[in-house]
């Protein structure tokens, strides 16, 4: 992984299911690793060597990419789903695993993917102090 690249466990929309924005459309981004080892965690945390991304929003039709997915990649999807199906996503669930273990990455992503649409951060928090604040603008 690189500045420009992450190492994701898959892109796709669905509805959210919990937290603040509870029933709504979101698209997914999800991060593989974490720096925690939860006994309960529920998420492939492992890195892998393909990432699924869904090519229409709710369809499940996956296709594979290879790891790391380049931001141009992501960026690329996220405005396709913009324009072929508008206002359907309420905003993106930037997710892991942890995604701020690639925080120099989120300082290239989020102002590409603000420009969209809002940004919603899942995280664990521990590594906040780690993160540049410009990455604070971006999360609405
Ligand atoms: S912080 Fe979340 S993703 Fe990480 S191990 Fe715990 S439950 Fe899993």
């Amino acid at each position: 992984m690189n500045k420009s690249s992450a190492d994701l466990v898959e892109v796709f929309s669905s509805i959210q299911g919990e937290g603040l924005l509870v029933g709504l459309r979101q698209a997914f981004i999800r991060f593989s690793g974490c720096n925690l080892t939860c006994s309960y965690c529920d998420t492939e945390l492992d890195r892998t060597q393909y990432c699924q991304l869904e090519s229409t929003p709710g369809r499940r039709d996956f296709f594979q990419v290879e790891n790391p997915v380049p931001v141009e990649r992501l960026v690329n999807l996220i405005s396709g789903w913009q324009r072929g199906w508008p206002g359907i996503h309420h905003s993106i669930s930037i997710t892991g695993g942890e995604p701020l273990l690639c925080h120099q990455l989120l300082q290239e992503l989020l102002p590409a993917l603000r420009h969209y649409l809002p940004i919603y951060l899942e995280t664990n928090g521990i590594l906040h102090a780690n993160s540049p604040n410009s990455l604070t603008m971006w999360i609405t």
